[in-house]
């Protein structure tokens, strides 16, 4: 009985929980999930300064003032400013005790040691404190992924490290007496093993780590050993290939071996019908189709938001609705997935298929930014239907 899209992923992520949160350089948080809301304990910018090159001054009218003393960046004046004094400023300075504006250089005559400013209206060319935050203000919640802007951020509020959600450990298994390592010689019947990189690298893009990649040849004790060692050391396992009926598919009485618990088998999906899922403790265990497109697809519906419940951020951030602008033949029985390009016009997202959609032509992946996510039925959906997409990031 073929579940749909929707309950096998409820029933993924009923089994998966955040790994334990550690405390992370922020060098090395780049693309990390914070596992903590962050607070400002102080006000940024620290202190009021100058935004300009020029003259701190008191606010008002203009004239000849004398230049008292100098606040450049990191060294502060050392006095405060008086009426009728000029005090000079570099940008990012410090503003002096008593100074009510900043004249920029460009707008001073200097001679010698007075300058001759034009009036000034308060506050003129000054970046106050706490501007940008202020003291106790949340800055970036817990599930954040931390891009350049964030670690920017972080910088600023003076931490030198994060909590952040755990890296998934990955064991990408690839089944198959047919593949072969591309650079090696093709014989007859054989074919170049896509998944291994395929899965390997959406892995990565999704935040975890792949800590073991292996080719299983299609004989049951081998398949049972593989699995055996990716079992011990990763967290999650994504198997391609040898998950279904045939009598060379080993993977699944080998998982039952091994103490697997079966979730699902079989989703009612084009391409990825035939998808397996298991746990066993925390271990979540994805047995994908071997078509590599097929492959890909379930990774990305399944497994990806697993990855990234598993590293503590929400797991199902690439949703989003687009416009179809080619008309597209439902499949009775099943939701299919489409692979698309995406175009942003004013009223939106919309999507058209990359290239024909066999499960088995790789290169309908290329391009396309998007899933358009096809519900079952009997007709035809017009252009202009509006559709669920996953994103492709
Ligand atoms: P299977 O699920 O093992 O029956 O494989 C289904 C189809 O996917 C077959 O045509 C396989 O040759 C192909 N296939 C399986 N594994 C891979 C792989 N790692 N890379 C590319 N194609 C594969
Ligand atoms: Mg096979």
């Amino acid at each position: 009985m073929l579940i749909t899209v929707a309950e096998a992923l409820e029933r993924v992520l009923s089994q998966a929980g955040p790994l334990p949160p550690e405390q992370v350089a922020l060098e090395q948080a780049l693309g990390r999930v914070l596992a903590e809301d962050v607070m400002s304990s102080e006000d940024l910018p620290p202190f009021d300064s100058s935004a300009m090159d020029g003259f701190a001054v008191s606010a008002g009218p203009g004239g000849e003032l004398p230049i008292v003393d100098e606040s450049r960046a990191g060294h502060p004046a050392t006095r405060a400013l008086g009426p009728g004094e000029a005090i000079r400023i570099s940008t990012g300075a410090a503003l002096p005790a008593g100074a009510g504006a900043v004249i920029p250089v460009e707008r001073v005559e200097v001679d010698g040691e007075r300058v001759r400013v034009p009036e000034v209206a308060a506050g003129a060319n000054i970046r106050r404190s706490g501007e940008d935050v202020r003291a106790g203000e949340l800055v970036i919640a817990a599930g954040a992924q931390l891009g350049p802007a964030e670690v920017a951020v972080l910088a600023s509020l003076g931490m030198p490290r994060v909590r952040c959600g755990g890296v998934p450990r990955v064991a990408v298994l690839v089944t198959g007496d047919e593949l072969v390592a591309p650079g090696e010689p093709l014989q007859p019947g054989q074919i170049r093993d896509s998944n291994a990189y395929a899965l390997a690298a959406q892995a990565s893009r999704a935040g975890a780590r792949v800590i073991r990649r292996a080719v299983v040849p299609d004989d049951p004790a081998a398949t049972e050993a593989a699995l055996a060692d990716a079992l011990a050391e990763a967290d999650v396992l994504c198997i391609s290939g040898g998950v279904s009926v045939g009598p060379h598919d080993h993977v699944k009485p080998a998982l039952a071996a091994l103490g697997v618990e079966e979730r699902f088998w079989g989703v009612a999906l084009k391409p990825g019908k035939p998808t397996w899922f298991g746990t066993r403790e925390g271990t979540l265990v994805f047995g994908l189709p071997g078509n590599p497109v097929s492959a890909m697809v379930t990774f990305h519906l399944f497994a990806r938001p697993a990855l990234r419940r598993l590293a503590g951020a929400e797991p199902s951030d690439s949703r989003a609705r687009a416009i179809l602008d080619l008309p597209l033949r439902q499949s009775p029985e099943r939701e299919q997935v489409v692979r698309c390009r995406l175009a942003v016009r004013d009223d939106g997202f919309h999507v058209e298929p990359t290239k024909a959609q066999g499960s088995h032509v790789l290169t309908s992946m290329l391009g396309a930014d998007a899933f358009a996510l096809i519900e079952k039925g009997d007709g035809e959906l017009p252009a202009g239907t509006r559709v669920d997409i996953e994103l492709l990031k």
